[in-house]
């Protein structure tokens, strides 16, 4: 199986290889096999890439924005019109599998782009009366050059979420993808420009941390958008600082699910599931720690167990299959790390913990019962599928011990009490908030995190702020009053 693509980079409108750039070698989840091999930037094409997105920025910006929103608006029809064949590649980038990467990526790039399509044309200023003649009036210009950032386990949707509203906004941007996951942002790209993109308006450079640390420091970079995790953003916001740069920052979490003892039983564990297992338990919102009300715990667990043992895990690409591989060997090796220290803190293995006996990066999903709040599992961040579940009494309780974390990502409430639920979100230290649900995050939606877990909001009404910044013009309408 193969999924070389046509060259490494797309720059200015074009691919472009540099086979002096160090080798990246794509590599199937499913099968360990090397399915395209790239190679990294040099110096010269991350050089090439922010000349282009810089000269394509100006005349972008200059367009009207319906006219900027038509293009994204084609280019989300480009998306839908091949979901199947992004989906695909997606799967081939990822080892997620196909039954979600048809429902789950492509489209919810599409959904981003048609969104902020919609969205460019609105945007207006203020006006502000100060009394008299005089008044100020506000612009909303775009920031310039965008670099993006992405985590591996959502290639072609973190591609989207960061190029929609940059570009809707006036932006050009310079993407790079995870070297674990160098193949989907390529298509995007060659879809802006049949959409009707000016070459270097949308660019992907490959490449390790090296490179995305000299797209974040070079002058030329107005901005940085970061998908990752918490020390890789660290390292990111502190080198945005050098020059003042805007940054958004997406980064890991240790969320929690909070069950009360009346809640819907197939609903609360189907969205414990969801949020634990869905793309083999790689999504930074995940809900990790599942805190489950006593009096519902043993029939909970029980059910869990059940729909847990009964998933489809296999080849990724056939539909049937449910839960595909870990993205890679050494996520793989980090997960069953953790869950073996687990097992030695004394938490309770419900089910899984084991490796499948064949050729690929599969786990079975696993559950621990019995995790306190202390133990490592229930602490760090896993990027696996690994649930916790922790019991609790009372409401108070339940509440200080989800929001007992450095992260602050998203958090779950799952009761039939509506008042219960609105007060147990609004004392939830985390961006993302569900009642009744888990981890659907529509573009609508502002996206982001809390505490550790990030700056920014993604999605929504919310980008406005982060892809945009405000100009005042003060107009004046009499003499000046000079006292000099
Ligand atoms: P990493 O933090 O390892 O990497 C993120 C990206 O940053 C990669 O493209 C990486 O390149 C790049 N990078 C690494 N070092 C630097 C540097 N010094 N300067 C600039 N760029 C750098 O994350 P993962 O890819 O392992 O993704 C998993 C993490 O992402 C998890 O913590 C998860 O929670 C988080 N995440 C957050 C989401 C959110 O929206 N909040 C969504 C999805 C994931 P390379 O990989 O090539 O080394």
């Amino acid at each position: 199986m193969r999924a070389q693509p046509t060259a490494s980079h797309f720059i200015d409108g074009a691919y472009v290889e540099d086979t002096a750039g160090a080798v990246i070698e794509c590599v199937y989840a499913a099968t360990g096999a090397v399915i395209a091999r790239l190679h990294e930037a040099t110096p010269a094409l991350i050089d090439a890439a922010l000349a282009s997105a810089a000269r394509a920025q100006a005349d972008w910006a200059a367009l009207a924005p319906v006219e900027r929103g038509r293009v994204l608006h084609r280019a989300a029809s480009l998306i839908r019109v091949r979901n199947r064949e992004l989906s695909e590649l997606e799967t081939l980038d990822t080892g997620k599998p196909l039954q979600e990467t048809l429902v789950a990526d492509a489209s919810s790039g599409a959904d981003a782009l048609e969104y902020f399509a919609g969205f460019a044309p609105t945007v207006t200023g203020q006006t502000i009366a100060l009394g008299g003649d005089d008044f100020v009036y506000t612009l909303r210009e775009p920031l310039g050059v965008c670099v993006g950032i992405g985590a591996w386990n959502y290639p072609t949707q973190i591609a989207c979420w960061k190029a929609a509203p940059a570009l809707a906004f006036g932006n050009a941007m310079v993407f790079k993808p995870s070297e674990v996951t160098p193949l989907c942002a390529l298509k995007i790209a060659e879809i802006f420009i049949e959409a009707g993109a000016p070459p270097g308006l949308f660019n992907v450079v490959q490449g390790r941390g090296a490179v995305g640390a000299a797209l974040v420091t070079d002058p030329r970079t107005d901005k940085v958008s970061l998908t990752g995790s918490v020390p890789t953003g660290r390292k990111v916001y502190a080198a945005a600082a050098d020059g003042i740069r805007h940054v958004t920052m997406e980064l890991g979490g240790k969320s929690p699910i909070v069950i009360f003892d009346d809640a819907n039983l197939d609903d609360a564990v189907g969205a414990a599931m969801l949020g634990n297992f869905y793309s083999t338990g790689q999504i930074c919102s995940n809900g990790t720690r599942v805190f489950v009300q006593k009096g519902i715990k043993a029939r909970f667990l029980q059910r869990l167990r059940e729909r847990t043992e009964a998933i489809v895990i296999g080849d990724p690409l056939e539909e049937a299959t449910q839960m595909g591989p870990m993205v890679s060997a050494d996520q793989l090796d980090k997960v069953t790390a953790y869950i073996a220290i687990g097992q030695s803190e004394g938490a309770t293995l419900i089910t899984g913990g084991t490796r499948l006996d064949q050729p690929g990066n599969y786990l079975r999903p696993t559950v621990f019962a019995d995790v306190t709040d202390t133990m490592t599992i229930a602490r760090e961040e896993i990027f696996g599928p690994v649930m916790a579940v922790l019991e609790f009494e009372t409401e108070k309780e339940a509440i200080a011990r989800a929001n007992d974390t450095e992260f602050g990502l998203a958090a779950g409430v799952f009761t039939a009490d509506l008042a219960r639920a609105h007060r147990v979100v609004r004392r939830f230290q985390a961006g993302t908030c569900w009642i009744n649900t888990y981890n659907l995050t529509p573009v609508q939606a502002p996206f982001g995190g809390s505490k550790l877990s990030g700056v920014g909001r993604e999605n929504g009404h919310a980008a406005l702020e982060h892809y945009t910044q405000v100009k005042s013009v003060y107009v004046g309408s009499g003499p000046v009053d000079a006292p000099y």
